[in-house]
């Protein structure tokens, strides 16, 4: 029989829960209706289950159910939080915004892309830890700035950033905070809790949830809204900010997969850092680097190198026993060295070498031993050509 590798991309995507799995199949094979069609028992059946999800979403960070816009994935998110708040910015004549150089590439292009209508970008530097200060974050903060947007979790590290820190310094600032919480939300439970952040954006692939669905949680402040403007326009779905046809199965597997995860934390968190132990010790002989500030990192991921190997030799020697990936699915496919790595100003060879690890709490042990055996005759390969070189 031929075995695939392990699945160790967990970063990039998550495989789907079963009891989620088994949710959205129900109602995939079972139920018909437009979540807005609520002139009949169909359409309202779909409506009940957008409306469970919501709650269920909400609950992970106490927020309340019309806090919960649906969108397509975190990416969507991003951009509605960030484009949207655009208008008001202009017509409240604050044109600042303040990020971090170490941004997902769906928060970076919006930034982008309103750097190019006028507004003027500040994105904070990385200790070579690999996390924000939050005082240098706060320090960045100007009378016009109209947002701050921190990420809760680095994609590529795996390193939390202190976002509910950032949200205690920004009290009584006059600016919305936006945490692109992609690979926190359901993980690391408390900080997006914190009231004073305004903006949410989660994904429910990386949540055991399915692909294509996701959410931007707009927090009342005051009791008002943050003053968001749609994206696109149409049949006045998700409160008017994001129209269209409301994927009724998708995002009921959404909202098991969130609950699920609330529920299930402390178990997954104490799943993951087990096996994180556990491949440490067994890679330990190879004298891997590690980046980024193991303390501060969250328990399923790891990012390092190994001397002399590039971040393709690696994966590669990697690939018949476990599939790893060189930092972000999004940008693996253009192989530029990485930003987030570049940021940190670690030597360039870590740049070079750095690959990720990420796995779920239903990974299983591995055959370490011939791993480490496969990997050890590759360094020492390239140990003997460089001499000979
Ligand atoms: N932000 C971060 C930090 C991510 O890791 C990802 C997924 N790679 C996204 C945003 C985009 O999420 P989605 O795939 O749901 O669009």
């Amino acid at each position: 029989m031929i075995s695939r590798p392990v699945y160790l991309d967990y970063n990039a995507t998550t495989p789907l829960e079963p009891r989620v799995a088994e949710l959205m199949m129900r109602i995939f094979q079972t139920e018909v209706g437009n979540a807005g069609s609520i002139s009949h028992e169909y359409g309202l059946r779909a409506k009940g289950h957008v409306e469970h999800a919501r709650r269920q979403v909400a609950a992970v960070v106490g927020a309340r159910r019309h806090e919960v816009v649906f969108t397509s994935g975190a990416t969507e998110a991003n951009n509605l939080a960030l484009l949207g708040l655009a208008a008001h910015g202009e017509q409240s004549r604050r044109r600042h915004l303040v990020s971090t150089q170490i941004e997902h590439k769906s928060v970076l292009e919006p930034l982008a892309e309103l750097g190019r209508r006028g507004f003027d970008v500040t994105l904070v530097p990385p200790t070579t830890g690999g996390n924000v200060e939050a005082s240098a974050v706060a320090d960045a903060v100007r009378d016009d700035t109209l947002l701050v947007s921190v990420m809760q979790a680095n994609n590529e590290t795996g390193i939390l950033q202190p976002v509910a820190e950032i949200a205690d310094r920004l009290e009584g600032r006059h600016v919305y905070f936006h945490v692109d919480a992609a690979q926190g939300f359901g993980k690391d439970l408390q900080p997006l809790r914190h009231e004073r952040i305004d903006l949410i954006s989660v994904s429910g692939h990386k949540l055991f949830g399915p692909q294509g669905i996701g959410a931007l949680i707009a927090r009342r402040r005051n009791r008002k809204l943050p003053p968001l403007r749609p994206l696109f326009f149409g049949g006045g779905q998700e409160f008017g900010l994001r129209p269209g046809t409301l994927p009724v199965a998708l995002i009921a597997g959404f909202g098991l997969a969130a609950e699920l995860a609330m529920n299930e934390a402390d178990e997954r968190r104490q799943s993951c850092a087990a096996f994180r132990e556990e491949l440490l010790a067994a890679l330990r002989p190879l004298r891997p680097r590690i980046h980024g500030d193991p303390s501060r990192c969250l328990p399923h991921v790891v990012n390092l190198s190994f001397a002399g190997l590039d971040a393709d030799a690696a994966i590669e020697t990697l690939s018949p026993l476990l599939a790893a990936s060189n930092g972000a699915a999004c940008t693996s496919i253009c192989s530029t060295a990485s930003h987030v790595l570049s940021a940190m100003h670690l030597p360039i060879d870590s740049i070079e070498g750095g690959i990720r690890l990420s796995w779920g709490h239903a990974t299983e042990s591995l055959n370490w031993i011939g791993l480490v055996d496969d990997l050890c005759r590759k360094l020492a390969d390239v140990e003997t050509e460089s001499l000979s070189r």
